[in-house]
């Protein structure tokens, strides 16, 4: 399974992670990203972690 960190004070709140995330999990919180949905439901594409232009989002392997 994998992990998903989002760096509040990194995050500009742009919104292209929750876009790209092809599974959906991701969401916008007062302007910033968070995993909204099902952590166990992330695939670890790191699509969000090249995604993110300002490198918030961080990707583990548990
Ligand atoms: S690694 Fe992929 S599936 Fe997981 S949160 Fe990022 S974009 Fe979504
Ligand atoms: S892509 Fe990066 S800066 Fe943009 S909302 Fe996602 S975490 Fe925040």
């Amino acid at each position: 399974m994998y992990m998903i960190s989002i760096n509040a004070d990194k995050c500009e709140g742009c919104g292209e992670c929750v876009d790209a995330c092809p599974a959906g999990i991701l969401g916008m919180v007062d302007a910033k990203a968070e995993v909204t949905g099902a952590e166990t439901d992330c695939m670890g594409c790191e699509t969000c972690v090249v995604t993110c232009p300002n490198e918030a989002c961080s990707l583990q392997e548990l």
